[in-house]
């Protein structure tokens, strides 16, 4: 033992990293509904620790249902599943203590506060009573909510209330977050705002997988992603893996410049060599929109 690590220092090489560790795995994973649907057929899914792993397909295509089977809330049909190297219907607890899972439609107690609501969660998930507290705090000024800390939940808007769920996310300290349509029913800032929070889950050592039908919307934030139709999974890997082994070799660019003749810079570009298609479009609305307020805020500030 001692003597190949002499050797590994010797020659200044290093062992093989090891892979990192699968911490969810499901092997020919089947439901089939009592009325014969098949929501999720023969899914084979590895997800490794400290990955942003993003399941997507449009709505009906399984997304859910697998969700539920992953954390012990529905029965499969056929197959395998482990969830930090636990069966979640045979240990249920286990896999509750390591998963913090955020349902498409989140519900609080509207007549509590803000913080009441998150110390009912801490103590359901059975977080030490003196670390309950601090970790309230800690998770409301992560979200950016200590200010409506001990406001009714019910005052809430959806942004909010969706900051509010991973609050009660953070709350649990996870290993493992499962977030289902985690975007579902923001505004577009709302959105991006929230995808960044799901960033700095994994920047903060946690494995995350969330399921969305919205692919464009979320596709920044996930370090691989899952394609699932009619139940199966048809595509996997990185976005651009995918994009490469579906579409080809062609990458879209996008310039912004600055230019009085618009018909002359068309032009340019076009006659660059591997150019095939070339257009000029205005800015999306959003980006018109975030700019407008950018801009106010500074003329404000000066
Ligand atoms: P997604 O989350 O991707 O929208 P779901 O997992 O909710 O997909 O649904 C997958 C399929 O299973 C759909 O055809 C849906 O109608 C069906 N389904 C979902 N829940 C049930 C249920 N409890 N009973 C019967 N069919 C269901
Ligand atoms: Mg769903």
């Amino acid at each position: 033992m001692q003597d190949t690590q002499e050797n590994y220092t010797e020659k200044n090489t290093q062992p093989p990293p090891a892979p990192p560790e699968a911490v969810i795995q499901t092997e020919g994973l089947t439901k089939t509904y009592p009325n014969g649907t098949v929501a999720v057929n023969n899914l084979n899914l590895t997800i490794r620790k400290g990955e942003v792993y993003g399941l997507l397909g449009p709505n009906g295509s399984g997304k859910t249902t697998t969700i539920l089977m992953l954390i012990g809330l529905t029965e499969a049909t056929g197959g395998s599943v482990k969830v930090a190297g636990y069966n979640p219907l045979r240990n249920p607890l286990a896999v509750k203590r390591q998963v913090a899972y955020m349902p498409d439609s989140v519900g609080f107690y509207n007549e509590l506060t803000a913080a009441e609501n998150l110390d009912y969660t801490a103590r359901l998930a059975q977080v030490p009573g003196d670390e309950i507290g601090p970790r309230i705090d800690e998770s409301l000024e992560k979200m950016g909510l200590s200010g409506v800390k001990n406001r009714r939940v019910g005052t809430f808007s959806r942004g909010m209330r969706q900051r509010l769920a991973l609050a009660e996310v953070l709350v649990k300290h996870p290993q493992i977050v499962i977030l289902d349509e985690p975007t579902q029913g923001l505004d577009p800032e709302s959105a991006h705002e929230f995808l960044l929070f799901i960033r700095s889950l994994r920047d903060d050592g946690m494995t995350v997988l969330l399921s969305s039908h919205l692919l464009d919307q979320v596709q920044q934030v996930c370090d691989r992603v899952g394609l699932f139709f009619e139940g199966r999974l048809i595509l996997e890997g990185t976005v651009d893996e995918l994009s490469s082994q579906v579409i080809g070799n062609h990458f879209q660019v996008q310039i912004s410049a600055v230019s009085d003749n618009r018909e002359e810079f068309h032009r340019k570009l076009s006659g660059l060599e591997g150019v095939e298609d070339v257009k000029i479009e205005s800015h999306r609305l959003d980006e018109v929109y975030r700019s407008y307020l950018a801009k106010e805020r500074e003329h404000a500030q000066s």
